[in-house]
Parts: structure tokens; sequence; C-alpha cells
């Protein structure tokens, strides 16, 4: 299930779970996507600085316990938390076939960097970073007609 290097770009799968491990989930294969997500509604719905998007195919992500409750902030998207310990869980996009998970409720921390800063316009005005990701006011590059919220 583990390249032999350990890094997370090797695995063929990840596994997660809320902070009471009621709800628990698997992803196969590797991420198609991984960003941090800086917008006021991430920050909101986490209560942190910004997210950390790992996204998958929905075929690729199953939730091997519990599911989590979903909350649709915008038409057809889906944010998903634990209704008992309230940890956030997922972002999903049932229309595109996509959902992601947060690298905060990995087992395993990921050694791979995120590719981006999403919504930078939003990030709060005391975080410095050190990475040398490039930081997008909003979408990503090609990614203009997302909805984010
Ligand atoms: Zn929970
Ligand atoms: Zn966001």
């Amino acid at each position: 299930m583990v390249g032999n290097k350990g890094g997370w770009h090797m695995k063929t799968e990840i596994t997660g779970s809320c902070l009471c491990g009621d709800v628990r989930f698997r992803g196969v294969g590797k991420p198609e996507w991984v960003v941090n997500c800086h917008c006021k509604w991430c920050q909101r719905q986490s209560g942190g600085p910004f997210l950390t998007y790992v996204g998958f195919l929905s075929e690729n992500l199953r939730w091997t316990k519990g599911t989590p409750t979903l909350y649709e902030s915008s038409p057809s998207v889906e944010r998903g938390f634990c209704s008992k310990c309230g940890s956030t869980l997922s972002f999903a996009r049932p229309d595109r076939g996509e959902i992601s998970v947060f690298a905060g409720s990995l087992n395993e921390s990921p050694d791979t960097q995120p590719t981006g800063h999403a919504f930078f316009d939003h990030a709060d005005p005391w975080l410095k970073l050190s990475d040398s990701a490039p930081r997008w006011p909003r979408h990503p590059p090609g990614n203009e007609d997302r909805d984010n919220r």
C-alpha cells in the first residue's frame, strides 16, 4: 500500500477520520489535487485560517465508517462534518464527481507540498507563510468558474 520511499505521492491509498472516530474514510490512488484554500467560507467552516484540500474523483473516496452530515453551502456544494464531534470532513461537488477531504484529517501527514494557495485575497493578514507555492487571489488558474462557497 505504501511505496518504498514512504512519500505521499507513492502511496496508493490514504486514510483518515474525524476527531471522535465515528466517521472514517479511505481515498484510493493519488489525489487529484492538493491545494490550500484561504477563503472566508473555509475559514468559517473549519474555524482555522485555511483548509488544505486533498481531492479525489468521487468513486475513489469511500466512507469506511459512518458518513458525514452534509451542509449545502451553495447550490451543488456539499460541505461535510461529523455530527457528533463537529470535525470538518469534506467538500463535495456531486455534479462534477469530485470530493475533497482535508489534510488535517489524514492518519499520516503528507510529505507532498500543496501546489498553491487559493483565495489568498481572503487570507488573514497575520498569516506569514514561508513556502514558495503560488498564491492566487481567488481560484487556481483554470478553475475560475468554480463555486467555492
Ligand atoms: Zn466525529
Ligand atoms: Zn475555501
